[in-house]
């Protein structure tokens, strides 16, 4: 078997651990003689699965007990609508809530909340091509708004907001942490809502999280469907229907993955090394890559950057392909490269590919492709 470094923004890679046990136990989980697949969501083995999986994240992320956490379906796109239509919709027809626009995520996230219900961009970096994040004190903020809305880590421009970013504090926050979530410790009680896609840090698509504080609970518009009730949902364990039940399985075996690793000190501790590597790489390059975030703000989980001579992106491309090294192309509204360097790539994949770029650029530089 041979695997490539693989650097995708998601479906990303999962730890090497969790795929073995995966495999180790498909057929047989635990000697129940069929596999979490097959599994009524509603027996004693699924059941186990689920409370574990959820009292492992609580640890991780030092959940208050004031906060439930839903497994739901949908990916991060859906609880862009499925926000404003718990927290903003019933009864609250004079209110209206606060955007943040930061990057593609960000703008995608309010521009579908605008088909849902009233809402206001309260700050915008998109002018200054998404580099940089705005203080709060510079923002149009609301301070009757339903809550405030931004997304801690922008995966296509490598934007993360630092934990010291000064946060609305009268107003609950929603944060859509889809990429960098579990990445590093974080103060969950500075937050109403938080939510994650599963398919970087967390696991195998399907499972969406949701962590949200109890108060919010319970506002939603009665004719919302119940599935995207997160009242109803928390009700019910998150299984007024199937859940997707593999994908809680998978996120499980990362949660515990994660604890072995140290937790997320730990892991914060690798990920600030990965990522320094990398940025160093690209700054010392002497103007050969380049990534136009500011430092404050450079996202330690997805790093974009350029080649200043771009006509060399199909060699870079192909031989960082033939060395091992895969999805490194960058999205297409920023082009150039893209590294996502999550939880589960090592180390030693961020060295290989920072010795990869030095030896290209050492060998590219002063030439035309
Ligand atoms: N938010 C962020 C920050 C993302 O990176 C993504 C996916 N790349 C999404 C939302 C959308 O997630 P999904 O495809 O699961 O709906």
């Amino acid at each position: 078997m041979s695997r490539i470094w693989n650097f995708s923004a998601g479906p990303a890679v999962l730890p090497l651990p969790v795929l073995e046990q995966i495999r180790d136990e498909l057929l047989d989980w635990h000697g129940a003689g069929l596999g979490v697949m097959e599994m009524s969501h509603r027996g004693k083995e699924f059941t186990a699965i689920i409370e574990q999986a959820e009292a492992d994240l609580r640890e991780l992320l030092a959940i208050p007990a004031n906060y439930r956490v839903l497994f739901l379906q949908g990916g991060a796109t859906q609880q862009f609508a499925q926000i404003p239509m718990n927290l903003l919709a019933n009864g609250l027809a004079n209110k209206s809530a606060d955007y943040l626009v930061t990057g593609s995520w960000s703008k995608k996230a309010f521009k579908e909340a605008q088909r849902i219900a009233s809402v206001r961009c309260a700050g915008s970096t998109e002018g200054a091509a998404f580099q940089s994040l705005p203080e709060l004190a510079t923002l149009d903020l609301d301070p009757q708004a339903a809550y405030f809305h931004l997304c801690t880590n922008e995966t296509i421009h490598g934007v993360e907001v630092p934990p010291e970013y000064v946060l609305p504090v009268n107003v609950p926050v929603v944060a859509d942490m889809s990429s960098h979530i579990l990445s590093r410790p974080i103060d969950v009680s500075r937050y109403g809502l938080i939510y994650a896609g599963a398919q970087k840090n967390v696991g195998a698509a399907g499972v969406t999280l949701v962590i949200v504080r109890e108060d919010l609970l319970g506002h939603a518009a009665p004719s919302i469907p119940s599935v995207m009730d997160y009242a109803v949902m928390a009700e019910n364990g998150s299984m007024l229907n199937t859940p997707p039940t593999f994908s809680i399985y998978v996120a499980g075996l990362v949660f515990q993955w994660l604890k072995k690793q140290g937790g997320l000190a730990a892991i914060e501790r690798v990920n600030i090394e990965k990522a320094a590597l990398l940025y160093a790489c690209i700054d010392g390059s002497a103007g050969f890559y380049r990534n136009p975030v500011a430092v404050a703000c450079r996202s330690r989980m997805n790093v974009p950057f350029t080649l200043a001579d771009s006509t060399l992106d199909v060699a870079f491309l192909a031989e960082s392909k033939a060395a091992g090294l895969a999805s490194l192309k960058g999205h297409k509204s920023f082009g150039g490269m893209r590294a996502s360097i999550y939880n589960a790539m090592s180390l030693e994949g961020v060295r290989v590919l920072v010795d990869f770029m030095n030896d290209f650029s050492r060998r590219y530089a002063g030439t035309k492709a």
